[in-house]
């Protein structure tokens, strides 16, 4: 499926085409990945929409992707063929501990093709061996929205015991929810969202407490990660932080849609008192690397409604709608299977 043009969602109903592209050719350093799953990202909508604007037109978005090594290139030593992987939003980086904010970064589905296709390559050193007990379609989802949820609990710099509030419960905050219930099991997880059936489906996964975005919880918390597109959730998240919390930011872009709700942002109720506000950008290799193994062994099983290749539209606009619950995978047939 390959996007042509960049426009708003709300007047092309259907932004990608199903096409018939050569298959990619590795170079020595890399594998040419025979595509199974791709999970559906908010960031593609963002691509999309050009808020986030793709390297090149046309281009073939995706970047949850789980496949097999269908070729090696002449200096690929750590695959075979066969071997399930996974590749990520990181495409390619500096490889420092940085590589997430380097100028080098190159992002699957954005600068370089991704995985709403039958194949694709990716440098073997930036591919994730997959263990077996996960499904192609449970893994899909963990390979940015669970990474990304990792990487932002982390920079929530908990320690086990403080609440913790999840506003917005998509893709990633609901492994996220059960991230968090592993590593930190003592604390208290409230989640914020608008839809309350989707309140009861955080209940249901181990939520302490949901309710509305401005609702308040049963106490402050040390730290609250935002997934949401909107501005209004930071304004009312900022209201739920204890004095020295920190905001995590967990959106590659905002809309711009509510942004006079910035107007009631005010410094001594929301800010004072060392409040932070961090955004999470990109992701290193290192996070995918420890999460993917993790969440085999938690273990963390996303919620998955899966789709064909050829109706990635429409998972995009159920993405885009939030009447789905849980994460949306494209599955891929191949031809060649
Ligand atoms: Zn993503």
């Amino acid at each position: 499926m390959i996007l042509e043009a960049t426009g708003s969602l709300k007047h092309v109903d259907r932004p990608l085409r199903l096409a018939e592209v050569p298959v990619p050719v590795p170079r020595s350093d890399e594998l040419l990945v025979e595509v199974a799953a791709c999970g559906v990202c908010h960031t593609e909508l963002d691509e999309i929409e050009g808020r986030l604007q793709p390297a090149r037109l046309p281009i073939i978005l995706g970047h949850e992707v789980i496949g097999r090594v269908a070729q090696c290139g002449s200096d690929v030593s750590n695959f075979q063929l066969g071997n399930r992987v996974g590749v990520g939003w990181i495409h390619q980086s500096n490889g420092t501990c940085q590589e997430n904010l380097a100028p080098e970064f190159v992002a699957t589905g954005c600068d370089v093709d991704g995985g709403y296709a039958e194949y694709m390559t990716v440098p073997a050193g930036y591919a994730v061996p997959i263990p077996d007990d996960l499904k192609d379609a449970e893994a899909a989802p963990l390979m940015c929205a669970g990474a990304i949820g990792y990487r932002a609990l982390r920079l929530c710099e908990l320690t086990d015991g403080q609440p913790l509030g999840l506003m917005g419960f998509g893709g990633s905050a609901h492994l996220v929810l059960q991230l968090a219930k592993h590593i930190y099991p003592n604390s208290p997880v409230f989640v914020f969202t608008r839809d309350s059936s989707i309140q009861h489906f955080a209940r249901d996964l181990g939520a302490d407490w949901s309710g509305a975005i401005d609702a308040q919880p049963p106490e402050k918390v040390r730290s609250i990660i935002d997934t949401t597109p909107a501005w209004w959730p930071v304004v009312q998240s900022l209201r739920k932080i204890k004095p020295g919390g920190r905001l995590v930011i967990n959106a590659i872009r905002k809309e711009d849609n509510d942004k006079e709700a910035l107007q009631d942002l005010s410094y001594h109720e929301h800010l004072w008192m060392e409040r932070e506000i961090k955004s999470v950008a990109n992701l290193t290799f290192r996070d995918i690397a420890e999460f993917i193994p993790l969440a085999a062994i938690i273990p963390i099983r996303p919620e998955v409604t899966t789709y064909p290749l050829e109706q990635a539209n429409e998972a995009l606009q159920d993405l885009r709608q939030g009447t789905v619950k849980g994460a949306k995978v494209l599955m891929i047939e191949s031809k060649a299977r």
